[in-house]
């Protein structure tokens, strides 16, 4: 489908939209920023916008059908050549024109974000905005550089007369798979990365913020995007099905282990590259001389911050035991002051989950943990905001959990906090290490060397001492985890590597003279070698100088033998 045909334009002319009045932002003319597709609702499947504070219809799109993806990459691929064309620099460029367009739009889209994803104004403007602001402004200035051509100089001697470059190619048309949790600051820091990089994008946002993903095409498009360069396709799990399946040439995912590695199997039968950003169960651990009115306000803040709904959520809570009845009764103390209510609201501290099928799940967690005779210090049940029938959650914090309790083991997702006292921060590490997880962690002492001691024993991408969660908004941080939290990185130099291809190219400097090592084996030939291994590798000065005697006196015959035709 071509940008004219396809833009979103055209959707919102035909496109169905119901309940409250949808923010202008995720609408607009299409045009200069690629396709978008997004087509009218018919008979198919349908994706829905819903503002989960109030459980109400705010817009609803028809599924992109494989089709309509396949059509999407051809789009992106023909705008390949020509984005890549302009090199670093004029990609960076136009990064920079982005930056601008969204600081223009940043009310409408937190305004937008606040009523499609639920969360409180301010996090819409520092999780969203300016994260996705700082990102292109960090790749604009940076990406550049990093992504030029390195010389790579040779320590053999046999390969001395040549000289070697690294070189930074873009990989072609990248797809990206984004979930509903951070619905704009995501995409839009991968867009990024894989625009300066030279690629194109295929991009589908969750199907729980069609609109949010739409922003992206809206804010490129005001940006004079060369049409073709981002391509938005809404629709849910199918139609990312179909992206993975379609020839991208390399898909980069953020979502559920589950998913991702559905994913990943499918993408192993054409060995399509990835890049999978997947869930985590965040360990925090509170050590004896932590400074505990900071780390009760730092982890209710991890634990609760998005309503839970962060993959670097504080999910589970290590208290050495000496300090644990003050930190817990602190971190309830700070909880019971949360304001639940509508992100519109700008008093509200805690939103609503974005589904009622993520209310289930925390609901069967605390219900399991209380059950096996956890104690549910504050919240454990729904809260019904005044005028609200959203999925609301009270932010919950519970005590006396163990390993055998999926509340500890699976993620949650959802505004709870298990609290566990522990003999020592030995067991601490052992306990948060117990996990198939391992994305982040955040450590809280005194004692910045005993921190950063305790962070190299962890098993997960990054750590935070003396703060969680916000490793995110840190534009020089690399975003990823170990174990099952999955693949590769996202953010900082080392996630704007995984957009480009590394290519190794080779010039030879003395083209007139055959290499040694080529055919025309003989002893003399097997001589020569011995020398040149002793030369370089035999642990004695003398026997070096012997064999580099040899290698001089036989070098000269085994040229002109080389030289000489062959019979
Ligand atoms: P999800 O896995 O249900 O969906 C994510 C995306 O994948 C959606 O766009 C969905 O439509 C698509 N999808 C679903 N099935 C698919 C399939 N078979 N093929 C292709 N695409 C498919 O995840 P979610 O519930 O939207 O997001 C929450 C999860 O994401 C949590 O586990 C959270 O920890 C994780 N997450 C991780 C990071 C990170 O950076 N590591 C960041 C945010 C969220």
């Amino acid at each position: 489908m071509s940008s004219e045909q396809g833009t979103l334009g055209s959707m919102m002319q035909t496109g169905r939209q119901t309940g409250e009045a949808i923010n202008s932002i995720s609408g607009g003319n299409g045009g200069s920023g690629g396709g978008h597709h997004a087509p009218a609702v018919g008979q198919g499947r349908k994706v829905q916008s819903l503002n989960p504070a109030t459980g109400r219809l705010l817009a609803e799109f028809a599924a992109a059908d494989a089709e309509e993806v396949h059509a999407a990459v051809v789009e992106a691929r023909r705008a390949a050549p020509a984005w890549r064309a302009l090199g670093p620099g004029g990609r960076a460029r136009y990064l920079v024109k982005l930056k601008e367009a969204l600081f223009k739009r940043r009310h409408d889209l937190a305004a937008l974000i606040t009523r499609e994803a639920g969360k409180p104004r301010v996090e819409s403007l520092l999780a969203e905005v300016l994260v996705a602001l700082d990102g292109l402004d960090y790749l604009a200035r940076h990406g550049p550089a990093f992504l030029e051509a390195e010389s790579v100089p040779h320590q053999n001697l046999a390969v001395r007369f040549k000289r070697g470059r690294l070189e930074y190619e873009p990989y072609g048309v990248i797809g990206i798979i984004s979930p509903s949790n951070y619905p704009f600051s995501i995409p839009m820091n991968q867009v990024g990365a894989a625009l300066v990089a030279g690629n194109t994008v295929v991009l589908k946002p969750s199907e729980f913020t069609p609109q949010s993903g739409l922003a992206i095409h809206t804010i490129a498009e005001e940006a004079g995007l060369p049409a073709g360069v981002l391509n938005v396709v809404v629709g849910d799990a199918v139609t990312g099905a179909a992206l993975v399946n379609s020839p991208i040439d390399k898909l980069v995912f953020t979502g559920s282990v589950a998913t991702g590695k559905r994913i990943q199997a499918e993408a192993a039968e054409r060995l399509l590259p990835t890049v999978l950003e997947l869930g985590g169960k965040d360990p925090v651990i509170v050590c004896a001389d932590a400074d505990l009115e900071l780390a009760s306000s730092g982890v209710v803040w991890g634990a609760f911050t998005n309503a839970g709904q962060a993959c670097l959520s504080a999910e589970r809570v290590y208290v050495v035991r000496e300090v644990a009845d003050r930190f817990t009764k602190l971190c309830v103390d700070k909880t019971r002051r949360l304001r639940v209510g509508a992100g519109e609201d700008p008093d509200t501290e805690v939103g609503p989950l974005i589904r009622e099928r993520q209310l289930k799940i925390v609901e069967e967690h605390v219900a399991e943990a209380a059950a096996a005779g956890a104690g549910i210090l504050t919240g454990g049940r729904r809260a019904a905001p005044a005028g609200l029938e959203g999925f609301f959650y009270e932010p919950t914090i519970l005590s006396g959990v163990h390993h055998g309790m999926r509340i500890m083991r699976e993620e949650t997702f959802g505004p709870v906090l298990p609290i566990m006292a522990v003999s020592d921060e030995t067991e601490a590490v052992r306990l948060a290490n117990d996990s198939h997880f391992g994305l982040s962690a955040s450590i809280w002492t005194r004692d910045q060397r005993r921190g950063e001691r305790l962070a190299r024993g962890l098993e997960s991408g990054s750590v935070m001492v003396n703060d969680c969660l916000s490793s995110f908004g840190i534009a020089e941080a690399p975003h990823g985890g170990f174990k099952l939290s999955g693949l590769g990185r996202t953010h900082s130099w080392v996630g704007l590597m995984e957009m480009a291809r590394v290519k190794y190219i080779d010039v030879d400097l003395l083209p007139k003279v055959p290499k040694l090592w080529w055919y025309g084996y003989d002893t003399r030939a097997g001589r020569l070698m011995e020398s040149f291994v002793d030369f370089l590798f035999a642990p004695g000065f003398w026997s070096r100088v012997y064999s580099g005697l040899g290698l001089l006196t036989r070098v000269p015959g085994r040229l002109r033998a080389l030289r000489r035709p062959r019979e």
